[in-house]
């Protein structure tokens, strides 16, 4: 049977290799749906490219524009605009799997629209869950559909895992999620105030978006991954660990109650998750290139330094503060990060901004026990992480 895919982000990163194996099975998956927020140069080739169903962007004028080019292309797609569009697309009833590979927290409404409507949700939007934590696993528990992960460290966990879920729990004793270490792993701590924010998107192993390659450098993406993984696996917070490994060849690895270690490896190219959640419980061609283990040299493990990256320890203390406490992290880490990438603010002052925030930002009681309550906590710690950012503007 065809799968029929909507990819939320398909300008991104993810969202390029996405269709990159989608092409590699042109018998396998259709797909009906493409989303882009600026890039609507990209979304028109995609969408001339691929003729999907449906496409969607964030404004209205940005949508006409691309609806006449699209027609004038004798391209049939119908050009849908805003917010609410991605839901209806995440939910669409011609839509059997989900890539949610839009960045930051605004992917949290359609990734929870395509769980309530029981889609397969192939989750690279890290930040969505770690937004919406226990009330975004019960979407998609209610929901009854599949969710995936995409992140190359969930993906590996998730492979090692048995595929009975009810299993987990006696089979893990813990988690070790590895990191390359980020650009700066060996530069001298005392000059990280003047990276450059070109210097910090320059990761050694993957080639990802701007976000994200900030969020390695300072390591707050392996902080998002250990509360991702929390609610994926269903962990407590000290069952998941980090481990520092420079050649990102071990993606992750689960410590089995018997001791015994269980590693998924390969080359570090985002295909692999994108095709195994693509086709789980099968597996697909990939187009990603084989290890050669004779010629990988070294593999190296090391404990993190959390001296050099203050903002991983802020995982673990958020997961055991107030419920919401991961939600206010994630804002202030996206204000904090937009603000290095405009110049605004040195390196150093994100993990000033987060640490901030989340010191001078009470939560309200109720505030966790709703997604909209979780979203309204997301805004108001916008708004209180920029204001930190101003007072450390350069
Ligand atoms: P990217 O910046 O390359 O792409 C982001 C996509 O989201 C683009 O298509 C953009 O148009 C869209 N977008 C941005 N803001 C939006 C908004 N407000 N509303 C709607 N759409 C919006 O990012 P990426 O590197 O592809 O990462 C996407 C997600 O996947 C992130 O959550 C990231 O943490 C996760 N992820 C990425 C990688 C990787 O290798 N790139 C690996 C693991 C996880
Ligand atoms: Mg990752």
């Amino acid at each position: 049977m065809i799968q029929r895919v909507c990819i939320l982000g398909s300008t991104g990163s993810i969202g390029v290799s996405t269709l990159d194996v989608l092409a590699r099975h042109p018998e396998r998956f259709e797909v009906v749906a493409l989303t882009a927020h600026s890039r609507v140069d990209d979304l028109f080739a995609q969408c001339v490219q691929w003729r999907p169903r449906f496409a969607a962007v964030a404004n209205a004028e940005q949508a006409s524009l691309l609806q006449r080019r699209l027609r004038d292309a004798k391209c049939g797609t119908e050009v849908l605009v805003g917010a609410q569009a991605l839901c209806e697309l995440a939910a669409h009833p011609e839509v059997d799997s989900v890539m949610a590979a839009i960045v930051g927290a605004a992917g949290l409404a359609p990734c929870l629209a395509a769980a309530r409507a029981g889609k397969r949700l192939l989750l690279a939007n890290k930040e969505a869950l770690v937004v919406g934590g226990e009330l975004f696993m019960q979407a998609v528990r209610e929901g009854g559909g599949d969710l995936l992960p995409i992140d190359s460290e969930h993906s590996a966990i998730f492979q090692c895992l048995p595929t009975d879920r009810a299993a987990w729990p006696a089979h893990i004793d813990h988690i070790l999620l590895t990191a390359s270490g980020g650009p700066f792993r060996t530069r001298d701590p005392s000059t990280l105030h003047a990276v450059t924010p070109d210097e910090a998107v320059a990761h050694p192993n993957w080639v990802m978006g701007r976000k994200i390659s900030v969020d390695s450098a300072t390591m707050m993406n392996k902080a998002l991954e250990v509360i991702e993984a929390r609610w994926l696996f269903d962990l407590q917070p000290e069952q998941v660990r980090v481990l520092i490994h420079p050649q990102s060849i071990v993606h992750s690895m689960v410590v089995c109650r018997d001791n015994s270690v269980l590693a998924q490896m390969g080359t570090p190219d985002m295909r692999v998750p994108i095709a195994f959640g693509l086709s789980f419980p099968h597996r697909i061609e990939s187009g990603a290139s084989q290890l050669d283990f004779t010629s990988l040299g070294k593999l190296s493990f090391e404990a993190p330094d959390f001296s050099r990256y203050p903002g991983l320890q802020l995982a673990w203390d958020t997961l055991r503060a107030t419920a919401g406490s991961t939600t206010v992290l994630n804002a202030a880490n996206e204000i904090g990060v937009a603000a290095f990438l405009n110049g605004a603010i040195g390196f150093d002052r994100i993990h000033t901004v987060n640490a901030e925030t989340l010191s001078s930002l009470r939560i309200g009681a109720d505030e966790a026990r709703s997604i909209d309550g979780l979203i309204a906590l997301d805004q108001r710690s916008r708004v209180q992480a920029a204001s930190i950012a101003k007072r450390f503007a350069r």
